[in-house]
């Protein structure tokens, strides 16, 4: 199975929630321990070793914060 590698542009970030609710995995979350340069809580990437780079996240994102590579 391939292992994907996400890159974020945090600050784009509106902490919509669309890609947290639409991984297959289960494994993005907003970081309530962060505020971004617009005042959003940015997503992240909770269990890196588990996420297979479907790309899922970086298609449902309206501001194309996420980039999915594979390996
Ligand atoms: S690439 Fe797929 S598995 Fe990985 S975080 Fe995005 S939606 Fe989830
Ligand atoms: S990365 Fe995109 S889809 Fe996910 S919470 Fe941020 S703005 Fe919404």
């Amino acid at each position: 199975m391939a292992k994907g590698i996400l890159k974020f542009n945090s600050d784009k970030c509106k902490g919509c929630g669309l890609c947290v609710k639409f991984c297959p995995k289960h494994i993005l979350g907003l970081d309530t321990e962060e505020v971004n340069a617009l005042g959003y809580h940015p997503v992240g990437l909770l269990e890196p070793d588990s996420c297979v780079g479907c790309a899922t996240c970086a298609i449902m994102c309206p501001d194309g914060v996420i980039s999915v590579y594979t390996e």
